[in-house]
């Protein structure tokens, strides 16, 4: 029988740069992208606690290949912090790109976590920069406020929420892909490679059917007569 995962309050869902720079019509848009907005809005109602993270760059930022003279996205530089696949501009902070979908709808979202920012370095995870000493806080925030584990959705798959996934196992939370509300990139093997390292580092990749209904809320008050 496969693992139910039933949530309860030091559980945390990451809900990774729903952004429309990365659905349909923009500039580094992700197959099927905008099908699962639904999905993320539904399943964000099952938990207590959200976080989103925003890609959110500078113009002629790094990782863009127009930031380099003579290259062009999708190939791969080497840059002071190794490796660094070049981007299509995409996701400068302010801009329409960079805005979350117009469909996303999660007002309890408790935290937005902004990453990329920095002019020089890339970010795919949402706990590490791309250098991987850089930390943007968030494990720290989590820690803080006592959640145990991270279940993950968006975009994508290969990419920012298996960064964020593996970091944050390595950070010492438990990791749960809820892969039906993900979507993929899949460039030169990347979602093999992902898979394969989800499956070392013992983080689950299941369905979000895999989540029952959040644990019953202690009541504060004495239950009513005849009840
Ligand atoms: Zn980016």
């Amino acid at each position: 029988m496969k693992k139910k995962f039933r949530l309860g309050p030091t559980d945390v869902l990451l809900v990774i740069d729903m952004q429309n720079g990365f659905c349909a019509g923009g500039a580094l848009a992700v197959l099927g992208a905008d099908e699962i907005v639904p999905l993320v809005n539904e399943i964000a109602k099952r938990f207590e606690h959200v976080v989103l993270t925003q890609d959110w760059h500078l113009e002629r930022h790094r990782s863009f290949a127009s930031a380099h003279k003579g290259c062009r996205p999708f190939e791969t530089v080497e840059l002071p912090y190794g490796p660094q696949v070049l981007w299509p501009d995409h996701c400068i902070r302010g801009s329409q790109s960079a805005a979350f979908h117009p469909a996303l709808d999660i007002p309890h979202a408790e935290l937005i976590v902004r990453k990329g920012y920095h002019p020089e370095i890339d970010s795919y995870s949402a706990f590490f920069e791309n250098d991987r000493t850089t930390r943007t806080g968030l494990g720290g925030y989590l820690r803080e406020r006592g959640f145990v584990r991270v279940f993950l959705v968006g975009l994508a798959l290969d990419f920012c929420v298996r960064y964020s996934a593996e970091d944050a196992r390595k950070l010492g939370f438990d990791a749960v892909i809820l892969e039906d509300a993900c979507r993929a990139i899949d460039m030169d093997g990347s979602l093999d490679a992902a898979r394969k390292s989800f499956a070392a580092l013992g983080i689950a990749c299941v369905a979000s059917g895999s989540i029952g209904a959040p644990a019953a809320r202690r009541q504060s008050s004495p239950t009513s007569p005849g009840i």
